[in-house]
């Protein structure tokens, strides 16, 4: 970790605690600032605010007091989910006061070099694929997954040495707080529209991703899906060397497909048949990994040994199991229309699809075509059942099921499947009208499996 003095005796805001938080305060009070936490949740049922004040943190619960603000802070460091519109955050900008999310004071400390992953769709996975694959060099440090993922990057950020490589999974709402957080390589996935309550506008949200590369120089790459003339375009902003993915051009400039092949520039890597997970989202994500990892000096043979393995990250179209020749799959992380549509073009079998969730206010007419294509049976449940249920019947799927959750959904699904059958939670919607997170949703989906097939009795 690197030496950093500009927090010594500094007073600094810790806004919104969960892990990034906490981990933040931390640092922050090793780094030897004076850092004050402040966090909605009462004192009493807040064991992070607890174990903080026994460091000698100051902690401040139970909601965010403007008075707050008299105080002269030299930086706010800002959980991502809190909007800028919170009263403290959009104080604190008006008296000229930095406020940043803990991603940026990672990338402060960081000695190893910063890979960083953003865009709409496929960022956990792309971020898990490089990083295995930078772990199959013989004579480099180690790579580390960090951020969005689960992992909080100052953490990393300390352990790190400089021969590491911390790759880092980036949301917009992390890159709306960064300032000189600056990746060698930096990877947009692609960018749909979504988020865009907390953004206001496509434009905004778009711009948020491209802060990925607002400190790249001609020394650091951009690694960007070239599927789309707006992704093409974005890159001309792009101060870095513009190394481009592709399922659809024979750029010869970075990874694309030809044929059902894969290609880093002239060489041949593999079939995309013969990668492990599913669905061609998950031939872009390999191409977007495969790019980095090149450009990192992975040997081919690693690259090629990751994605025939790599069965899938926890909640992304991953394998559960196969019972008596029905597959089960868990793609509890598609929250949106697009990743349940990625994820259902990835079968050649009838599937047997549960979805539902909570409800944004949109419809579902846009996935009918992919219901059309490879759903038989349609189970459906939560605060969007009936809308789901209704682009089933303009699909025409006449196998449409009302259940209460996707528990109950589990046997419905069993008794409506024959050999040969996909069963899938793919809910196109997220979890919160009935579930805390979408890994709850996802870990009772399995446990329903284990349910029906025994498991759960063995255990
Ligand atoms: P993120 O971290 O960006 O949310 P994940 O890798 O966790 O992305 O994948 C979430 C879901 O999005 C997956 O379950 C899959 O259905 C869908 N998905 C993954 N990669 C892509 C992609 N490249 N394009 C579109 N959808 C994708």
């Amino acid at each position: 970790m690197k030496s950093v003095e500009q927090y010594r005796n500094q007073k600094v805001l810790v806004l919104g605690l969960a892990k990034s938080g906490v981990n933040a305060a931390r640092l922050l009070h090793k780094l030897g600032a004076f850092v004050t936490v402040n966090d909605k949740k009462e004192f009493d049922d807040n064991p992070d605010a607890q174990e903080l004040l026994s460091d000698g943190i100051k902690v401040i619960t139970g909601g965010h007091p403007l008075s707050l603000l008299d105080e002269d802070f030299k930086v706010v460091v800002k959980n991502p989910g809190i909007p800028y519109s919170n009263p403290i955050v959009s104080g604190a900008q008006a008296k000229g006061i930095p406020v940043i999310t803990e991603v940026e004071l990672a990338s402060q400390i960081l000695e190893g070099e910063l890979i960083g992953v953003t865009g709409t769709n496929g960022k956990t996975t792309t971020t898990t694929m490089i990083t295995m694959m930078l772990n199959q060099r013989a004579d480099a440090g180690k790579a580390y997954v960090a951020g969005n993922i689960g992992v909080p990057a100052s953490a990393i950020a300390q352990k790190a040495t400089a021969a590491d490589t911390m790759v880092t999974e980036l949301s917009s709402f992390m890159l709306c707080g960064i300032r000189t957080l600056h990746p060698h390589i930096a990877v947009i996935t692609n960018i749909y529209s979504t988020h865009l309550d907390y953004h206001g506008s496509r434009e905004n949200y778009v711009k948020a991703k491209m802060r990925i590369t607002m400190n790249q120089t001609a020394d650091d790459y951009f690694v960007i899906n070239w599927d789309s003339e707006e992704w093409r375009e974005l890159s001309k902003q792009s101060a870095a060397q513009v190394v481009p993915f592709s399922r659809q051009a024979n750029t010869k400039a970075g990874a694309y497909e030809e044929d059902g092949k894969l290609y880093f520039k002239d060489e041949y890597i593999m079939d995309a048949a013969d990668i492990r997970i599913p669905g061609d989202h998950n031939v872009e994500n390999a191409l977007a990994a495969i790019t980095v990892a090149k450009l990192q000096a992975v040997p081919t043979a690693g690259i090629v040994q990751v994605l025939k393995t790599f069965s899938g990250v926890r909640h992304r179209t991953q394998y559960v199991e196969t019972y008596q020749n029905r597959q089960f799959y868990n793609d509890s992380k598609a929250t949106n229309l697009v990743s349940t549509e990625m994820a259902l073009k990835g079968f050649d079998q009838p599937v047997i699809l549960l979805a539902g969730g909570l409800d944004r206010g949109n419809t579902f007419e846009k996935l009918a075509p992919a219901l059309k294509e490879h759903v038989k049976t349609l189970i459906v449940f939560g605060e969007t059942a009936q809308k789901v249920a209704d682009a089933g019947k303009l699909a025409g799927i006449d196998d449409i099921v009302f259940t209460d959750n996707c528990e109950t959904a589990v046997p419905i699904a069993w008794e409506h499947s024959q050999a040969n059958d996909i069963i899938m939670l793919s809910p196109a919607c997220a979890s919160w009208d009935q579930y805390p997170n979408f890994e709850v949703r996802g870990d009772r989906f399995i446990k329903a499996i284990e349910q029906l097939t025994g498991k759960a009795e063995e255990n």
